[in-house]
């Protein structure tokens, strides 16, 4: 392992992040005699063997289209790929696998239920509730229904330390509120929203429930039967395995009303000219051909996480964040950009005097990678009154001496811009 850890390990609460740095091939390796410090899987995660080997496997012995062949290696991929969909039925607590529809990534999940669900079912004078805090993912795909069809869209406030205003949330609800969708971590600021309170009270007016959970799925468990939400959206690159895949978490009695998202090949059961019938759920939601290695990844990747367990990590990342919270305040100029109490993962910050990107540029030349821009939050920078931050999020594979060279960096981007 090429990264001189100063703390000799971080097993205080029954994870060892050390040993889990082995698994990184990337975290191996040194950028010009240094360590990579990577402190941005809020943007995307680095992968472990695990997920490497069952992509580069699956290529290797077991690729063929999928739902298509009657020859053994085309029944064998595609035995594999709905094994994953249980997987990913088991990783986020749901009902039943027909729940989980593979899709691209979160964008694509929620442009889905904006397309299907939402044009079938909001229409002129209705409303669709989001937050201050989402990600254009979650607020872009809104907008664009909300012009379709006629609708408004309402977006509850978060307070000065980055916290959902639960009240005023509250009483944006109506019956006119048709969605309500919300995420459950925020990327840049990382407060988390309590989701279960939302959907009892998006429930209590009829409104369905989206969550976008792209930046809770790598920190915590999520069951999406004790949240009561009836979509959950998530990436597989943020959990670890690739890009190009994710899944949408859907309430079987909803989706199973919902019409095909586009169409295609693999989401019929009979065309004719005159007319088409569609497959059931999940595949009707599926078209044309997924990524099939992709997926092989995404199970290596929630398998990955499950086997280390979820709230193992959870407490080591608190117990971090704590640590590297504490860390920053010490830094002269530095202001912390969401403060919430209920919150993980995420470090964003503006140094006084000094631009973000000339901040990340300079941590970059130490060799710590980090995020600045908007984060695609554009409405939370605002309410903020910041055109950027930075922003370093950790992940299982980050220590305290990532923080301590984060830190070190940012004191040396003080010494030169005073
Ligand atoms: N939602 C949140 C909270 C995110 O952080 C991101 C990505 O950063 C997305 C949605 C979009 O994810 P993707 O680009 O994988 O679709």
């Amino acid at each position: 392992m090429s990264a001189p850890n100063r703390a000799s390990t971080d097993c205080t609460v029954g994870f060892d992040a050390e040993r889990a740095r082995l698994d990184f091939p990337i975290l191996q390796r040194s950028d010009s005699e240094r360590p990579l410090v990577f402190l941005d899987s809020a943007a995307s995660s680095q992968k472990p063997n695990q997920v490497i080997d069952a992509i580069s496997k699956c290529y290797r012995e077991e690729y063929a289209n999928i739902h298509r062949g009657v020859y053994e290696l085309s029944a064998r991929a595609t035995a594999m790929f709905e094994r994953v969909r249980e997987t990913a039925q088991r990783f986020v607590a749901a009902a039943e696998s027909r729940e989980i529809v593979f899709v691209r990534n979160t964008t694509e999940a929620i442009n889905l239920v904006a397309s299907s669900y939402g044009r079938a079912n909001v229409g002129p004078g209705d409303e669709v509730l989001i937050t201050e805090m989402e990600h254009h993912s979650n607020i872009v795909p809104w907008q664009m229904l909300c012009d379709q069809v006629g609708a408004t869209l309402r977006v509850a406030p978060i307070d000065d330390r980055g916290a959902l205003m639960m009240d005023e949330l509250e009483k944006l609800l109506c019956d006119r509120t048709k969605i309500v969708a919300v995420a459950h971590v925020s990327n840049a600021l990382g407060s988390v929203n309590p989701v279960a309170e939302i959907s009892r009270l998006a429930h209590s007016v009829g409104a369905v429930v989206v969550v976008d959970g792209a930046q809770a799925v790598p920190h915590q468990p999520v069951d999406v039967q004790a949240l009561d939400c009836d979509f959950y959206a998530f990436s597989g690159h943020k959990i670890f395995g690739p890009s190009g895949v994710g899944v949408l978490y859907g309430r079987a009695s909803i989706l199973s009303q919902m019409a095909p998202y586009q169409g295609g090949g693999m989401m019929i059961k009979t065309v004719t000219f005159e007319k088409t019938t569609y497959e059931d759920i999940p595949h009707r939601f599926e078209a044309g051909t997924p990524d099939i290695a992709g997926v092989a990844g995404l199970g290596a990747a929630m398998d990955y996480l499950t086997e280390i367990g979820l709230e193992s990590i959870a407490r080591y990342e608190a117990e971090l964040l704590d640590y590297a919270t504490d860390a920053l305040s010490k830094v002269p100029g530095l202001r912390m950009i969401g403060t919430a109490p209920n919150k993980v993962s995420v470090l964003s910050f503006v140094l006084e005097g000094v631009h973000p990107h000339d901040v990340g540029t300079i941590l970059d030349q130490q060799g710590v990678a980090v995020r600045t821009g908007n984060h695609c939050a554009m409405p939370a920078m605002e309410h903020f009154n910041v055109p950027a931050t930075v922003r370093a999020s950790l992940a299982l594979y980050n220590t305290r001496s990532d923080v301590d060279a984060l830190v070190e960096a940012l004191l040396e981007v003080r010494e030169i811009f005073g």
